[in-house]
């Protein structure tokens, strides 16, 4: 029922292999994320055998996959959707890392409730905006130095481990490569300022993650390749 996942991650990821090799990267430093919103849990716990990670939208659904999640499947959960602050307790409960932190308000709650719980640290990626697209969340790209500087001055259980964006909804290869080169050098340019090893760059979904790999990604975040259209 669902063999076919395995033989899709195969597929993906050896496509992975091949752009990694033509574009001269060491295909050990890229990581295959599973999105899985809209699927159930039956082809998560599948996809967990093959993919590196497990990449979620919505707290609500995710929260009650986690219930039926075996703790001993140690496959990490990151969120990649938008994350409302009322939602936030249920987010650091429910994934190993939110990728998906957009606002300062949005860190600054997260912080409070880590501290109330006791939690030393949780990583997070911050997202960026970079086709300026209204309908995209994220950190518009002149403001990253000064959320940076913000998080760690005033978010200490906050551990910022990389960079995420969407890439523009368009067929344009230009903006699209120039979208994700804008976000490595962004990566670059924060690693230098802040001295942070920042070591992960999220680009790249079903669509455009050839152009993602060229310019630099560490997590492809694939959804349709791997599970299939979507059952909204
Ligand atoms: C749904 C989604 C994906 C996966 O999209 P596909 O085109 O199905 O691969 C990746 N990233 C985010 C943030 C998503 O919401």
């Amino acid at each position: 029922m669902v063999d076919f996942i395995e033989h899709n991650v195969r597929d993906v990821s050896e496509k992975i292999t091949r752009i990694a090799k033509d574009c001269g990267r060491d295909r050990n430093e890229i990581k295959l994320m599973g999105v899985s919103k809209f699927h159930p849990l039956e082809m998560m716990i599948e996809a967990s055998r093959w993919v590196d990670l497990l990449g979620e939208n919505r707290v609500q659904e995710a929260s009650e996959k986690r219930a039926g999640w075996s703790v001993g499947n140690k496959t990490p959960w990151h969120l990649i959707g938008h994350l409302q602050k009322n939602k936030a307790r249920k987010a650091l409960e429910t994934f190993d890392l939110i990728e998906s932190v957009d606002s300062f308000e949005l860190a600054q709650t997260l912080d409070r409730i880590l501290e109330k719980t006791g939690r030393e640290s949780f990583p997070v990626f911050i997202e960026v905006n970079m086709s300026g697209e209204t309908s995209k969340n994220g950190v518009a790209p002149a403001s990253v130095p000064g959320f940076f500087e913000n998080v760690l001055a005033q978010c200490p259980r906050l551990r910022v481990e990389g960079l995420m964006t969407l890439g523009p909804l368009t067929e344009d290869e230009r903006s699209i490569r120039t979208a994700f080169s804008g976000l490595r050098d962004i990566c670059v340019a924060m690693r230098a300022e802040f001295g942070l090893p920042l070591p992960e760059l999220s680009m790249g979904m079903s669509g455009d993650f050839a152009i993602a790999i060229q310019e630099g990604s560490t997590i492809v975040r694939i959804g349709t390749a791997i599970f299939g259209p979507r059952n909204l």
